[in-house]
């Protein structure tokens, strides 16, 4: 029975040290302040406003927050601390403050509302949050409901009366002198860093609501060595545009870059003219990036503006990209190339993705090869494994696999199962040059903006509106976010179906959710296919929509 395996040279993974010794340690081999004389370290830059600290500093700045920390606040190994702000570089090296002590970070969206982010703080069981002013209101609400004391509430950048702030925190742990930092947290005897959460990240898997999902610091070393296999020396800048919050983000643009020792030129908002601005200025030759912003190099007139014959290659990876958006920035950047990579959150990024003798365009549909140390099967419909050239659900084994979904044994079991492999929902093949392509979805997610949105969360929502008998959402292309939600609707007994309904069912999405999970388009229908248990056949709806659009 075929189980495709990877064609890269296994990866030297060590499995007893943290991955804050692993990157920061005086006797790591592989931490750049030991291969690098300190005057070529690279360090986080903050695009907006210049400020940039050396990865000497973040270790430093590190240490003393988490000082700090433990003596101030009496955070422990094993208490977590949620993040909740737009990108900066001040939230790596609170991450690595929390870490570094043995302590879990959670990341949240900076575009959660309350009740979104009371139900990441419940979920996490976060005991600290880290936030930004720009995200203060929600996060006071929520820090409320989710029984965090403002003392535990703190500020990555600016002031505001009665909170600590980041550089506060620092300058209280310096007071005590190089002698007295508290000392790092060490695994203990007989554990291994695969059984070490460090980080927690929202995902709905293949089904249900988002669940927190546990990242250990084994899955992140491996995939920053699985990854660093496949970079090249265009690889000295990364651009962090790309949430930090998403494991996308906490991967490429957090971890990865310290261990490669590559620039990290932060946007802390997005914007397409800052992002474009900042490529150029610092010329930058490798751009990771978002399908949604793919498209809008294509398609957005103020690209036109800028010179980009810098970018020697697009990277992206999160969400599909269509074929005819290669297409078209194959033309409009001529001599560039493409890379792309495929994976989850729960496979810690990536399970497949291109290695550099396959960064030309006629590469670029499909999503690139198994990466180092896992293997990949493909399970047909009918239940048996695939052979190289037939469709089926992908599954990976390796050790970017996580650890499973926090107080969530159900899914755990349901999404891992017992031979170590993650089922994807996603329907793949692989052909006979090793190259993986993504054919389908078949679990429940809708990817905006590369961001999964949960069906069930929109289905649980619309239940309580007071016309809705019964309703299913689903996704459905959209030309600039790549996909939007769309929800099919029952309405209860002689309402009328009419436009103004509609808007109305979306107007109270609108006013529930972050904008990314608004409903784009309402249908309604006199019955939600479901099977005989009641679970609802989105096939079936799939198929409905394929027949053209006929929503509100
Ligand atoms: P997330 O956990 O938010 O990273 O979402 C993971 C899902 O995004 C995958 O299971 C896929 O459905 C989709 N995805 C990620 N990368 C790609 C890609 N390169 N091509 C197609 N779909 C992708």
């Amino acid at each position: 029975m075929p189980v495709f395996r990877s064609e890269h040279p296994d990866i030297a993974l060590p499995t007893d040290i943290t991955i804050f010794e692993w990157l920061f340690g005086d006797n790591s081999t592989h931490s750049p302040l030991n291969r690098f004389a300190e005057k070529d370290l690279a360090g986080y830059l903050d695009a907006s406003t210049g400020q940039r600290i050396s990865w000497k500093e973040v270790k430093d700045a590190a240490t003393y927050i988490s000082t700090a920390l433990a003596k101030r606040y009496g955070f422990k190994a094993g208490d977590t601390i949620a993040l909740f702000s737009r990108n900066s570089i001040w939230y790596p090296v609170t991450l690595f403050a929390a870490i570094r002590i043995g302590g879990v970070v959670s990341g949240a969206s900076p575009a959660y509302n309350v009740e979104e982010m009371t139900y990441a703080l419940r979920t996490a069981n976060a005991k600290f949050l880290a936030t930004h002013p720009t995200s203060m209101d929600v996060a006071v609400q929520a820090a409320k409901n989710a029984g965090i004391p403002q003392s535990n509430v703190i500020l990555l950048e600016g002031e505001l009366p009665g909170y600590s702030t980041v550089q506060e925190l620092i300058a209280f742990g310096k007071s005590f002198g190089s002698g007295g930092q508290v000392p790092e947290f060490r695994l203990p005897d007989r554990m291994k860093n695969k059984d070490l959460c460090g980080f927690l990240s929202f995902s709905s898997g293949t089904t249900g609501l988002p669940k927190a999902v546990m990242i250990s610091h084994q899955n992140v070393i491996a995939q920053s060595l699985q990854v660093q296999q496949l970079t090249t020396e265009d690889h000295t800048q990364v651009l962090g545009a790309l949430p930090l919050f998403h494991i996308t983000g906490l991967v490429h643009s957090l971890h990865l870059p310290i261990f490669i020792n590559a620039e990290v030129i932060m946007l802390p908002e997005f914007s397409m003219e800052g992002m474009l601005s900042t490529i150029t200025r610092y010329q930058m030759r490798e751009v990771l990036l978002v399908p949604p912003i793919l498209i809008r190099l294509v398609r957005d007139p103020v690209v036109d503006k800028y010179d980009l014959r810098c970018i020697k290659r697009f990277s992206s990876g999160a969400a599909p990209v269509s074929e005819e958006i290669l297409l078209l920035l194959q033309r409009k950047f001529p001599g560039t190339g493409f890379k792309q990579g495929y994976g989850m959150t729960e496979s810690c990024s990536c399970i497949t993705a291109h290695p550099p003798n396959a960064y030309d365009w006629k590469y670029a549909h499909r999503v690139g090869k198994i990466v180092a140390s896992t293997e990949v099967k493909i399970i047909k419909d009918d239940g048996t494994e695939a052979d190289i050239g037939e469709p089926g659900e992908i599954l990976a084994r390796g050790p970017q696999v996580v650890m499973g979904y926090l107080n969530n044994e159900k899914a755990t079991r349901d999404t891992f199962d017992d031979d170590g492999f993650l089922h994807t929902g996603d329907q793949g093949v692989i052909d006979t040059e090793g190259f993986v392509t993504i054919t389908d979805r078949i679990k429940e997610l809708i990817k905006v903006k590369g961001i999964g949105v949960a069906p069930a969360e929109l289905e649980d929502l619309l239940l309580g509106h007071e016309k809705v008998e019964d309703c299913a959402v689903l996704s459905i292309p959209d030309d600039q976010a790549g996909e939007r939600p769309k929800a099919y609707i029952v309405l209860k007994k002689g309402l009328p179906r009419d436009q103004p309904t509609g808007r109305q069912i979306m107007k109270y999405v609108e006013e529930k959710k972050v904008r990314h999970k608004w409903v784009r388009e309402v249908e309604f229908i006199d019955e939600i296919p479901k099977s005989a248990s009641g679970k609802i056949l989105r096939r079936v709806l799939r198929d409905y929509a394929k027949q053209g659009v006929r929503g509100v």
